[in-house]
């Protein structure tokens, strides 16, 4: 396999915790603290017990502080909307994550509402996305900012690609939509409908950069991939206790210039970008600027 074909994604991620974790010593000095990051976990979710363990061990050796406030998981919306009003005003602390998923009585967005947007590292309040589309500074969503991190990694021209993106969620698809569209790429999103259309296959086939985020194994067909385009897998799928992506690798990978691996290529800059995201947010919250 020529390596130099994947997009790895743990250099990229080295490089930018090697640098957070300086700005969190300077920080240190200048406020005699080190940030500190608060995930709330309702329910005991394995996956995403997993998630939490990584992410407090990437902190711990940034020398950022991580605490998990596990929560019933019948919680009622008003007394999860109390957990997150107290940190909100909690001035010990600097950035709140809500890990998914939630149990079915709880809505992701309703909860996600009630974040102090200058707290909210995962860029998943109303306020942060829409910062996005005004192309202003906000804390973005990490996994949508790591794949940004990918391409500029490749010092290729954005400015009028034809790229496409498969998935339109809050995190990933749809304010990654909008940072191609401030890059000047033609920017088109495909989902459950174009597929139901029997479109995917036309669209995919037209992406000069493809962007997929669906959670479904071989959504893409590796045949569709345009010749020496640009692959970005950032789907995470356990097949037979392995991970793969979403798009049908193989085949793929003979056609692509570059493509990202899964594991190992858009995951692990996403738990490095929610790092910065939240040294960023202790910064703003110190300097009273919101950005
Ligand atoms: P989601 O689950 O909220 O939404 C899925 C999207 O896929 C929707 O837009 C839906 O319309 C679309 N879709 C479903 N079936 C389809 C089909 N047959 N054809 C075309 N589109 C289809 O999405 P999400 O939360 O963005 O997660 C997507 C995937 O990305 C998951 O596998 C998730 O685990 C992974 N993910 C990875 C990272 C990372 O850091 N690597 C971060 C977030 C999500």
């Amino acid at each position: 396999m020529d390596r130099e074909k994947l997009l790895e994604g743990k250099k990229i991620a080295a490089r930018i915790n090697q640098m957070v974790k300086g700005e969190v010593l300077d920080f240190y000095k200048a406020y005699s603290f080190a940030p500190i990051l608060c995930a709330i976990q309702v329910g005991d979710d394995k996956e995403s017990a997993l998630y939490l363990d990584f992410q407090q061990k990437i902190a711990k050796k940034l020398g950022i502080g991580y605490e998990v406030r596990k929560l019933d998981v019948d919680i009622d919306r008003e007394s999860l909307k109390a957990v997150i009003a107290e940190l909100n005003c909690d001035g010990n602390i600097n950035g709140i994550i809500l890990q998914l998923p939630l149990p079915a009585h709880l809505k992701a967005n309703d909860i996600r509402s009630c974040l102090d947007p200058l707290k909210d590292v995962e860029g998943v309040h109303p306020e942060n996305l829409g910062k996005i589309i005004l192309n202003r500074n906000g804390l973005a969503p990490c996994t949508a900012c790591a794949v940004m991190e990918l391409l500029n990694t490749l010092n290729i021209e954005l400015y009028g690609k034809e790229v496409v993106i498969v998935g339109h969620s809050e995190i990933v698809g749809k304010p990654l939509a909008a940072m191609m569209l401030n890059a000047f790429c033609t920017t088109t999103i495909c989902h459950i409908a174009t597929s139901e259309r029997g479109l995917l296959a036309e669209h995919v086939k037209r992406a000069e950069i493809l962007v997929v985020a669906v959670g479904k194994p071989g959504v893409v067909e590796g045949e569709w991939i345009k010749k020496n385009a640009i692959v970005v897998d950032v789907g995470i799928n356990y097949v037979d206790d392995k991970i793969v992506g979403d798009v049908e690798f193989g085949k793929a990978y003979e056609r692509a210039m570059y493509i990202t691996p899964v594991p190992g290529g858009v995951g692990p800059i996403t738990v490095a970008l929610l790092m910065r995201n939240l040294l960023k947010a202790a910064k703003q919250q110190k300097q009273g600027n919101k950005g």
